[in-house]
């Protein structure tokens, strides 16, 4: 059984960056996803690199996302930002708050999310099919998980056509989610991302800035390979594949992978998922 899939990449820093994303989405695109996504830094700080990685998968024949952050930003910098994709022919984003470094006021004409949905909706009317996050571990400055539920309904209210989660190793955890959404009247398709295992090291630091919960047991056996690579990555592929056939099986609509810009892992999943 098949499944639409999605890919997520960063704005590469330097020009060797830039290359070896290159091959990394000719090696994707393979795969023929339903579009690549390309994240923002919060405040604008990567908005020249967003906008170029997106035009230039937008150039490959590829449909592209734009991420789009409001913390911190002014409607009328959105505005000029929104005009910019426009222009360039995007036609879907992911708006999202974004976290500003420790140390910045929020500041800014936007609070949440859902102002900025809300914003584009009133500016640019059905121009973009808008993507918002989902947390099913709920968002760790949540005031609860039920709070969390409705800041997550009112996006969709605010015009939110789908959503993709935070990366979780627990399927549960989504399919309750889905559950509790739908119990509040949300309809909208809630796609998993998923993070594949590469590096531990590089897993802890983003699990814990992201609240993304790591199991006991594979957090203990992935200290326990130490500085073993290649069975990090055979243990990685063996959870996430697991993980991911779960989560078809169960019904999710598409997978969204976070690809960290390396084809290997994610194209390795991909093939266990759906052999030819
Ligand atoms: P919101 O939906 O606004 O929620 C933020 C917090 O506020 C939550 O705790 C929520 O419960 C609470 N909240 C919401 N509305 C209200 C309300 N009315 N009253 C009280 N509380 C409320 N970050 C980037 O900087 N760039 C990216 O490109 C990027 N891409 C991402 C892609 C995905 C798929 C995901 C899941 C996350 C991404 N992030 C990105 C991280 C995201 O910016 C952070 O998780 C951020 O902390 C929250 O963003 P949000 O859009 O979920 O915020």
């Amino acid at each position: 059984m098949n499944i639409p899939i999605s890919f997520e990449f960063f704005p590469p820093k330097t020009p060797e960056g830039a290359d070896k994303l290159r091959l990394t989405r000719q090696a994707l695109y393979a795969h023929r996803p339903e579009f690549c996504s390309v994240t923002f830094g919060a405040g604008g700080s990567t908005q020249e690199g967003t906008f170029s990685t997106v035009k230039s998968i937008l150039e490959e024949g590829v449909a592209a996302a734009s991420h789009f952050s409001c913390v911190g930003a002014t409607k009328s910098t959105v505005r000029d930002q929104l005009g910019l994709l426009r222009a360039m022919g995007v036609k879907r984003l992911v708006a999202l708050r974004g976290d500003l470094p420790s140390g910045y006021g929020m500041g800014g004409e936007f609070h949440y999310a859902s102002d900025l949905v809300a914003f584009i909706r009133a500016e640019t009317g059905d121009a973009f099919h808008i993507e918002v996050a989902a947390y099913p571990e709920v968002h760790p400055q949540a005031k609860s998980a039920e709070a969390d539920l409705q800041a997550f309904a009112a996006k969709v209210r605010a015009g939110a056509d789908s959503a993709i989660t935070q990366y979780f190793f627990n399927a549960d955890a989504y399919f309750r989610f889905v559950d509790d959404i739908r119990r509040l009247g949300v309809e909208v398709p809630v796609v998993p991302g998923i993070m594949p295992i590469t590096s531990s090291t590089q897993l802890m630091r983003f699990s814990d800035a992201c609240g993304a919960e790591i199991p006991r047991w594979i957090r203990l056996r992935l200290q326990g390979f130490g500085d073993d690579t290649a069975s990090i990555k055979s243990f990685g592929l063996d959870v996430m594949t697991a993980l991911c056939d779960r989560l078809r099986a169960g019904g999710a609509p598409a997978i969204h992978f976070y690809t960290m810009n390396q084809a290997g892992a994610t194209t390795e999943i991909i093939r266990r998922l759906m052999p030819d």
